[in-house]
C-alpha cells in the first residue's frame, strides 16, 4: 500500500492554490489548498523548497538532511530529490529494531524514493551534523532539520503575491508552526496582514528563539499560546476530535500541527481567517492508528 510511489516530475507551479470554504461551529474560515500541489512535496514543504526546486538538477549532486524519522521534510525532500536525480542522505537518532518494523507512512515512502538512511549515535550526533557543514562540498546541499533555511524565503514570498493577488475579503492568515520558518518568512512578506501561528513544537519562547535565528520578529506576527501545554507528536482527545470535525466539514488536515492551529484560532481569535493548508496529511495513517491502540487499551 505504501510502496506504490510514482513521481514522473514535480513543475514549479504555475497556478495558486484554490481557496476554499470551510464552516466550524457556525464560524467561516478560507482555506488555501497548498495541500494539493502535491502528494508528497505539499504545502509548506513546497513553499519552502522552491528555491531549490527552481534549482537546475545539474547544479547539485546531493542534498543532506536531518530530524525525526516520520518528518514531513524529509518526505518532501525525498520527493524533490527523486524529480531531481539528486541523491538524499538523512541523518537520524538511532531507530530501534521494533520501531524500525513500525515505520509506515513518511519513512516508508522515503525509502521508496531513494532516500538513504543512516543512524548516528546520540553521544555524537550533535558533532557529527555539525561537522556535516565543514566538510560539504559545492554540489551538495544542507537543509536544516524542518527545511529552517533562509533559501525558503523565496518561496514564501511567492505565497505571499498570490495571497495579496487574489484580493480576498481577509486581513488575517494563519499557519501553524515547528521551526517557524513558513509563518515568520510569510508575515515578513504579508506586512499588511496580521500572521496568526501557534507554536506545535516547544513554547512560545523556543519558537521565538528558533524565528530569531533566521530574522528579526515583525509586529504583524502573532504567536498564540495554546492554552495547555502541548508535545509534539503526542495523541490528545481535543485534537482527533477537531481533526474529526474539519473533516467532516470537508477538509482533511494533517495531525500534528493544525490541531493546536485550529484550537488557538477557535479560542483567541474572531475575525475571518485564511488558514493556509500546509498538506501533511500523508503522516495521518500512522497517527490514527497511534489513537485506534490507545482506545483499545
Ligand atoms: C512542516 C509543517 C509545519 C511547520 O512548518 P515550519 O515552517 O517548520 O514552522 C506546519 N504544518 C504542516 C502540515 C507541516 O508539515
Amino acid at each position: 500500500m505504501y510502496v506504490k510511489v510514482f513521481i514522473k516530475d514535480i513543475h514549479l507551479f504555475m497556478n495558486t492554490s484554490p481557496i476554499d470554504k470551510l464552516t466550524i461551529d457556525a464560524r467561516e474560515f478560507l482555506i488555501m489548498r497548498d495541500d494539493l500541489i502535491d502528494p508528497y512535496l505539499s504545502g509548506n514543504k513546497y513553499r519552502k523548497l522552491y528555491t531549490l526546486l527552481k534549482t537546475p538538477s545539474n547544479k547539485l549532486s546531493t542534498i543532506i538532511s536531518y530530524g525525526g524519522t516520520q518528518s514531513n521534510a524529509m518526505l518532501a525532500i525525498a520527493a524533490m530529490c527523486k524529480s531531481k536525480g539528486w541523491e538524499f542522505i538523512y541523518y537520524t537518532k538511532p531507530v530501534g529494531k521494533s520501531q524500525k518494523a513500525s515505520l509506515v507512512g513518511n519513512y516508508l515512502n522515503s525509502i521508496n524514493l531513494g532516500m538513504k538512511h543512516i543512524e548516528v549515535k546520540h553521544e555524537f550526533y550533535r558533532d557529527f551534523i555539525a561537522s556535516l557543514f565543514i566538510k560539504k562540498d559545492e554540489s551538495t546541499f544542507i537543509i536544516d532539520q524542518g527545511g529552517a533555511v533562509k533559501e525558503a524565503r523565496e518561496g514564501l514570498e511567492v505565497l505571499a503575491k498570490e495571497i495579496r493577488e487574489l484580493c480576498l475579503d481577509v486581513k488575517a492568515v494563519a499557519t501553524p508552526s515547528g521551526t517557524g520558518t513558513t509563518a515568520l518568512f510569510l508575515a515578513l512578506a504579508l506586512p499588511e496582514y496580521r500572521v496568526y501561528t501557534t507554536p506545535c513544537v516547544g513554547d512560545v519562547s523556543y519558537l521565538k528563539e528558533q524565528m530569531l535565528a533566521l530574522s528579526e520578529i515583525p509586529k504583524n506576527l502573532i504567536i498564540l499560546k495554546p492554552k495547555k501545554k502541548y508535545h509534539f507528536a503526542k495523541l490528545y482527545p481535543e485534537f482527533l476530535e477537531i481533526y474529526k470535525k474539519t473533516l467532516k466539514a470537508g477538509i482533511e488536515f494533517d495531525l500534528l500541527y493544525a490541531p493546536a492551529m485550529w484550537l488557538s484560532l477557535q479560542e483567541q481569535t474572531k475575525e475571518r481567517v485564511l488558514y493556509i493548508h500546509s498538506g501533511g496529511v500523508s503522516g495521518n495513517e500512522s497517527m490514527l492508528e497511534r489513537y485506534l491502540l490507545t482506545r483499545k487499551r
